[in-house]
């Protein structure tokens, strides 16, 4: 089915939707709290997981977060403005899944030259960091996945606040400094428990208490702190009055950076408790940078699909995903908005299965990655050629060989395993009246990063180095993601921005670790394929198959789809939730629709400046 036409038909279906999400918008007078975002008097909009409007939008997992963006841009700043503002808000309110000690991957459509770019804010290894960072001296083994996540050797030089600087000073309109006002307000404020946060919270417990300064900030009496109570950060507002008035010269020549680096290279652990030291130095953060990279490009159903690059193996494994979902149509005759559901979460499965066994084997922060070649129309028609309608490929799938040179079907190169992956991050889109979109996924690594908290400033930092293979995943395959001085871990991070005819389409990201690829390419086939309304392609059971594992939610395990894929062979483990994930869709003339989850982890908020009906 043409995107023209499910976008018709889709549109017929949200009039329930939106129906529901307006008559939630409050009355300004009946707003609580209202005005602690620097948005005056304005009224705050309700949390919802879709709205419809004007005057552009925000998705994100969070209230504030999203309010905190509309405000921005109802002051009159654009998309750029409005994605740092709800980050910086998201780095308190949520401050398990991103902020100032981590990283991200920015994705930008220019309003006013219609072209697509992205900005590397991926944390970086230090510049001792070798290929054998993380075996253990002593057995000549890798160090325990966990050993290594609640240490100091995983702590890579944050990309975060160098990453906000950037956008703003390639895309934005206004200064840092305003943009955290609000969050730091917040931060002294502080929120209100809700469930997601406490269980997030209590799930950390052990590993918090591990460290007496982030016990101090995070716990209360060493116990999640309870559902309905108030916490706050006093910290962290410390730490953004700092970015705002040294700006983020704070992080990379100045205290924060002499605080972060002394707490990374000798974490205070509690008593009888010793962490991995980390290598990080103050040169360390002098020599980082984010860096403007060349966006991935794929074409799907006539549209162009843009994502993040190398060190992301996400932009290349969502096109890799979509393009083999082309080459099964021409080979079937079948298009995938024609077969059941049973038959779409198979072919899915499929094509997930092969791009994750090309990214692991080609994708990395090394020279010389075949990116073109790995998103190329050919590589994947060939690498289609094994697929089945009735079986599941055994797994592992093994790996191409994206070299140009495409037959009809090439013999199997090799494989290699998947290596363990964290569930943590957060993604948020956003659109402006000018054109600009924004996808936009960040991260401290897992829930709570690497556990440690900079004494006095409040903030986690991240443990994203363990995105690194410990060791060569495979013997005798060159793995392109081992450590390596000032290397960028490879990440699953997928911002997507979709355009139709040069025209902003959509904006999608989640989060979720390697299942970050699998929402990103579900939620965009569902919507484009499944005739399903932008909210629904999000609230779909998902299902990820990462070359190995195949994970799927249990609504999907129970149903007679999850039976019907056992049956073609396909293991599957249960996962949920999988990802949470945020979109806005692009409805032309200045309308836009922004979406977010109902139900995952409480629910998205999908906020517009002027909704309609
Ligand atoms: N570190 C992961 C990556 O960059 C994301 C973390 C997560 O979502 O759990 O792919």
């Amino acid at each position: 089915m043409s995107p023209q036409r499910s976008r018709t038909i889709l549109a017929a279906g949200l009039v329930g939707a939106l129906a529901t999400s307006l008559s939630l918008v409050a009355p300004s007078s009946a707003l609580a709290g209202g005005g602690h975002h620097g948005g005056g008097h304005r009224a705050q909009l309700p949390k919802v997981p879709t709205m419809t409007g004007y005057g552009g939008a925000v998705a994100s997992v969070d209230r504030d977060a999203s309010q905190a963006g509309i405000d921005v841009l109802r002051r009159g700043g654009n998309a750029a403005d409005a994605a740092i503002a709800t980050a910086a808000m998201l780095g308190v309110v949520e401050p398990y899944t991103s902020g100032i000690g981590g990283g991200g991957f920015f994705v930008w459509r220019d309003g006013r030259t219609g072209r697509v770019t992205t900005i590397d804010g991926r944390e970086a290894a230090p510049a001792s960091f070798t290929d054998k960072a993380f075996i253990d001296p002593a057995t000549g083994t890798p160090l325990p996945f966990t050993t290594a996540v609640n240490s100091g050797l995983s702590v890579g030089v944050p990309g975060t606040p160098a990453l906000w600087q950037r956008v703003l000073d390639r895309h934005g309109t206004k200064r840092l400094g305003s943009l955290l006002e609000p969050a730091e307000r917040k931060a002294v404020e502080g929120i209100v428990v809700d469930q997601s946060f406490h269980d997030l919270t209590a799930e950390n417990e052990a590993r918090f208490a591990t460290f007496p300064e982030t016990s101090r900030v995070f716990l209360r009496d060493g116990k999640a702190p309870a559902v309905g109570s108030r916490w706050n950060n006093p910290d962290i507002a410390r730490a953004y009055r700092e970015i705002r008035l040294h700006g983020v010269d704070s992080i990379y020549h100045g205290a924060l950076g002499r605080a972060l680096v002394a707490e990374a290279r000798n974490p205070s652990a509690k008593d009888g408790v010793s962490v991995p030291k980390g290598q990080i130095t103050m040169a360390d953060l002098a020599a980082y940078r984010a860096l403007d990279r060349q966006p991935t490009h794929a074409r799907y159903r006539g549209l162009d699909v843009y994502g993040m690059g190398v060190p992301s193996s996400g932009g290349i494994a969502v096109g890799e995903i979509l393009n083999l979902l082309e080459a099964y149509d021409q080979r079937t005759g079948r298009d995938l908005s024609e077969v059941s559901d049973a038959e779409y979460l198979h072919r899915f499965s499929e094509a997930s299965a092969t791009a994750f066994a090309d990214r692991n084997r080609w994708v990395g922060d090394v020279p010389g990655v075949p990116t073109r070649e790995l998103l190329s129309q050919g590589f994947a028609n060939e690498r289609a050629c094994t697929f089945s309608e009735s079986t599941a490929l055994p797994r592992p799938v093994p790996f191409g060989s994206p070299d140009g040179a495409y037959a009809a079907c090439a013999p199997a190169a090799g494989s290699t395993p998947a290596a363990p992956d964290g569930r943590s991050t957060t993604s948020l889109s956003v659109s402006d009246r000018w054109g600009n979109v924004v996808s936009f996924t960040t991260t401290i690594e897992q829930y709570g990063g690497s556990g440690i908290t900079v004494p006095g400033w409040g903030f986690l930092l991240n443990n994203e180095l363990t995105d690194f293979n410990f060791a060569p995943l495979a013997p005798g395959v060159p793995d392109p993601n081992l450590p390596g001085p000032g290397k960028r871990p490879r990440s699953s991070m997928s911002p997507t921005i979709i355009l139709r005819d040069g025209q902003p389409y959509l904006s999608v990201g989640s989060p979720g670790g390697a299942t970050i690829i699998t929402t990103v390419a579900q939620v965009i086939t569902e919507y484009l394929d499944r005739d399903k309304a932008l909210v629904d392609a999000i609230a779909a059971p998902r299902l990820s198959s990462r070359n190995g594992t195949e994970n799927a939610e249990q609504a999907l395990l129970s149903s007679p789809e999850g039976a019907a894929l056992r049956a073609q062979g396909h293991v599957l483990a249960l996962q949920d939730p999988i990802g949470n994930a945020v979109a806005i869709r692009l409805l032309g003339h200045g309308k836009a629709e922004a979406a977010a989850e109902t139900t995952r982890r409480g629910g998205g908020s999908a906020m517009v400046v002027r909704p309609t009906r």
